[in-house]
Order: structure tokens, then sequence, then C-alpha cells
């Protein structure tokens, strides 16, 4: 079970759609994370790294990936 006392708060960023928004990056957090914002209820990519978010169009989580 994971305890939240023993996470450390990295930042909180803000939701590029709304701007009221918003998403807790914790200091174990890596790489990107996708969230729907329960604001605007856009989904948004967010870099844990830099904690910086952009919106992406909403996953299709069916669809199988083309081979490139
Ligand atoms: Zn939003």
């Amino acid at each position: 079970m994971i305890e939240s006392d023993n996470l450390e708060l990295k930042g909180v960023i803000k939701c590029p759609g709304c701007g009221k928004g918003k998403v807790y990056a914790y200091n174990d957090a890596k790489g990107h994370t996708s969230v729907r914002c329960h604001k605007c209820n856009k989904t948004i990519m967010v870099d844990n790294e830099t904690l910086s978010a952009l919106i992406i169009p909403p996953m299709r989580h069916n669809e199988k990936k083309k081979p490139s």
C-alpha cells in the first residue's frame, strides 16, 4: 500500500486547457503521464521531468498501433 506521507510533492502542473485543473507530480514520478482534467475534461499529457503539460487527443485504447 502506498503511503502518501512518504511521497514528496515535486510540483503542481496546471492544465494547459483551462488553467484550473491541477496535476500533482511526486518526486518519484518519471516520464510522461496522461490524465483527464477534471475541470475541462480534456486529456493532457504531463511531463513529470519538466513539470509541463500539453493537450492531447483522447486515447483510443482499442486501436492497435500501425507498424511504421
Ligand atoms: Zn483543464
